[in-house]
């Protein structure tokens, strides 16, 4: 594909071929309307920022499971107190660690494969406008500066987006809630390989977690993430540097990464005249684990089906339902999420340590996750409240 093929008009241009763009080209795509998917990166799925795990029934909805983008499969979480007491987790349903580059692509080709043109370099620099609705993208593409109109934009941008800015939403983040995350992957490294490690407490990730996710072949996913607040005094690379001298001296590191987390609630507005944003743009992520992948191809979809009906019923209005079908689907139990985020943000490594020592008194076979919030927060009725909303306790 290169632009001179591109037609001058589409029905929906969407910027960003991560998972929540991909999806939102697919589901948009099978409907029977013209979708082009822009990104400005020369590979869709790299580079990759990203600890890479999802459950398995969160992708489910979308693929089917495959060896060739699964490094890893997990069935147990162990969760790491300040002073080391282990907590061991097991997994009702199998959690995997992603090969990115490759779900990724598999993402995008399933969004080619329902129709929708795909151009990666292709930088989108501005939206046009007819007559206070978005209708269309301003792009520069080797070298070159091109509009392409379009009935619709989906901003699909990622975290560090800014369509939507320019369509006039409001997109600010508070610096505390935007996670700085870094990361490795080490080589050469000995830990279970059917386990997801997550580390606590101050001197590892203060208002944040630590963790260590298989990559399969004696590899690992080694980050963290702290707040905003946090990173200003401290960084996540100080914390990381601290830890890997403590634990793992000395192993091969074939990637570095850092990158920002947008753990908070969904955006007030995702919706504007011709436009929607989804994915981490729309701060689509689940605040409490920071995971994104699944949350943003749940807003993808969503978006994509809602835009391309509004494109067929020719009735742009029907793009406004977005926002509740959002927060009907995800929006409010990541409200929750974010209410147990901020409960247990505070807890002094005293208080941690005395939670992972009451949690191993229960018997291996009767411990969720739902049991483990319940145990943390057992001082705070209110919230334990929303702990049963949203976990099987
Ligand atoms: C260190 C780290 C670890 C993480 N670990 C996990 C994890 O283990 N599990 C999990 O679920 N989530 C994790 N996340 C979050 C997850 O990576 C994101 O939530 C997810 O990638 C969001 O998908 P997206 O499609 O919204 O955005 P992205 O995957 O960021 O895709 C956005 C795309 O838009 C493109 N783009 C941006 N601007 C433009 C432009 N102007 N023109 C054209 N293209 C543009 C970008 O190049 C990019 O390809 C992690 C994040 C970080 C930083």
């Amino acid at each position: 594909m290169n632009i001179d093929h591109l037609n001058k008009e589409y029905d929906i241009i969407v910027v960003g071929a991560g998972p929540a763009g991909s999806m939102a080209a697919k589901f948009a795509a099978e409907k029977g309307v013209s979708v082009l998917m822009l990104e400005k990166d020369r590979d869709v799925g790299y580079p990759v920022r990203c600890g890479e795990a999802v459950s398995k029934a969160g992708i489910e909805e979308f693929i089917t499971p495959d060896e060739k983008f699964i490094a890893a499969v997990i069935d147990k979480f162990c969760m790491v107190a300040p002073d080391g007491t282990e907590v061991i987790l097991p997994l009702n349903e199998a959690g995997y660690i992603l090969e990115r580059r490759i779900f990724d692509y598999e993402l995008a080709k399933q969004a080619a494969n329902a129709g929708a043109e795909i151009l990666t370099r292709a930088y989108v620099n501005g939206l046009l406008f007819e007559n206070d609705k978005v209708s269309g993208v301003k792009l520069e593409y080797q070298g070159k500066q091109e509009e392409i109109k379009s009935k619709i934009v989906i901003a699909a941008d990622g975290v560090e987006s800014r369509v939507g800015r320019w369509a006039g939403i409001k997109t600010h983040i508070d610096f505390r809630d935007m996670e700085s995350c870094v990361q490795i992957t080490v080589s050469n490294i000995d830990v279970d390989q059917d386990t997801c490690y997550f580390y606590f407490g101050k001197y590892v990730a203060p208002e944040g977690y630590f963790w260590i996710f298989p990559k399969g072949n004696s590899s690992a996913n080694i980050g963290l993430g702290v707040s905003g607040m946090i990173g200003k005094s401290k960084s996540a690379q100080s914390f990381l540097n601290d830890f890997m001298s403590k634990n793992y001296q000395n192993k091969p590191i074939l990637t570095q990464i850092a990158g920002g987390v947008p753990s908070v609630i969904t955006l007030e507005k995702i919706s504007a005249p011709g436009i929607i944003i989804v994915g981490d743009a729309a701060r689509q992520v689940n605040p409490l684990s920071g995971g994104g992948i699944v949350s943003g191809m749940i807003g993808g979809k969503i978006g994509g089906k809602i835009a391309a009906e509004a494109v067929r019923s020719n009735d742009l209005d029907h793009l406004l339902t977005y926002d509740k079908a959002w927060h009907d689907r995800l929006g409010k139990r990541h409200e929750i999420f974010d209410k147990i985020k901020n409960a247990i943000y505070g807890f002094s490594d005293e208080k941690l340590n005395n939670i992972a020592y009451s949690f191993t008194k229960i018997p291996l076979e009767k411990r969720t996750l739902g049991k483990l919030f319940r145990t943390a927060l057992i001082n705070n009725p209110s919230i334990l409240i929303d702990v049963a909303k949203v976990f099987v306790v």
